[in-house]
């Protein structure tokens, strides 16, 4: 019996090890949305005065443009907001592009939701055009460890797509909670905590119950949980600030179109705690990180991005959950 079983766990840990090498292969890049331009989509209208481009829920690619989060602006009386300066110069610039068909009004602010490539390597564009450069205090970490790197991968991945991508720095940043007014319209940048990534943070429109809330909040592909990713922090920040204050609000998240909260309750905090439930049992049984990687994640299999995510950010949830 005992033979069997270890038979059966090299049998998965191959099957394991190959999904993993063939990860990039798998991930098909399906066909750009709006070939006209940079962008992977047109911009969507969401309440009277926010649209958002959303991104393709893959990873980054040279047909998608770099476009893989949700690139959202604000029209205000006198001024624009665009949240995300987006992974390119050229993909804020498509951006731009689309912003001049709603209004002649300049972009005044960008605000990052993070540090993360997509989040920042675009501001460049904007800096150019004038725009302050907004992101949360602890961003500036990610981008001073992180930036260079970034900007390097996603030199390779886009090509030419890259020319004119440089990294800039931050012009502003906050830490609890920073209000900007666009002319008619308020915003209010709002950090509720730790969540996937360091200096995660959201905007929110409350003329059009809106709340963009940045890579707290997925959809319609799995989450990743990187090295640094607390998860039980990042579930702590859900329940005690983000689930009271988003319930009843349109949701547009970092990744995917925009929801409900209840759509996006489901995929963020529902997978955290399915996989750490499964975790902790598997600790209490004494099993290995190997038996952390075969953790039975089907009820997220349909989602984008699973095949290259599910194990690793079952294996980081193990280690995590080790010592807490
Ligand atoms: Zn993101």
């Amino acid at each position: 019996m005992k033979q069997l079983i270890n038979f059966t766990r090299i049998f998965k840990t191959l099957s394991l090890s190959f999904v993993l090498a063939s990860g990039v292969a798998l991930a098909d890049s399906p066909a750009d949305k709006y070939p006209e331009s940079v962008l992977y989509t047109k911009p969507v209208q969401i309440s009277e005065n926010v649209w958002s481009a959303i991104g393709a829920t893959q990873y980054y690619s040279y047909e998608n443009g770099g476009h893989n989060n949700n690139l959202t602006f604000i029209i205000g009386d006198s001024a624009v907001l665009v949240v995300n300066g987006g992974s390119s110069y050229q993909l804020a610039e498509a951006l731009h592009q689309e912003i001049k068909k709603h209004t002649p009004l300049p972009v005044k602010y960008v605000v990052d939701e993070n540090g993360q490539s997509h989040a920042i390597l675009g501001n460049g564009y904007w800096k150019a055009q004038g725009a302050e450069i907004i992101a949360h205090e602890e961003a500036l970490e990610e981008i001073e460890e992180q930036g260079l790197q970034g900007l390097e991968t996603l030199d390779g991945i886009l090509k030419e797509r890259a020319k004119g991508t440089t990294l800039v720095s931050i012009d502003q940043t906050f830490d609890e909670k920073m209000a900007l007014d666009l002319g008619g319209i308020s915003v209010e940048l709002i950090r509720f905590g730790p969540a996937h990534s360091l200096g995660d943070i959201s905007v929110y429109v409350p003329s059009e119950n809106v709340l963009i809330a940045g890579d707290m909040a997925f959809q319609q592909r799995l989450l990743p949980v990187f090295p640094d990713t607390d998860t039980a922090e990042w579930l702590e920040t859900w329940h005690n600030e983000f689930a009271p204050f988003a319930a009843g609000k349109i949701i547009i998240p970092g990744h995917g179109e925009a929801t409900d909260f209840e759509t996006v309750d489901k995929w963020t905090r529902g997978y955290l705690e399915y996989v750490r439930a499964k975790v902790a049992v598997l600790l209490e049984e004494g099993g290995s990180l190997e038996d952390a990687y075969q953790i039975d994640q089907s009820p997220y299999a349909h989602l984008d991005t699973f095949e290259q995510l599910a194990a690793k950010n079952a294996g980081r949830i193990f280690e995590a959950m080790e010592f807490e």
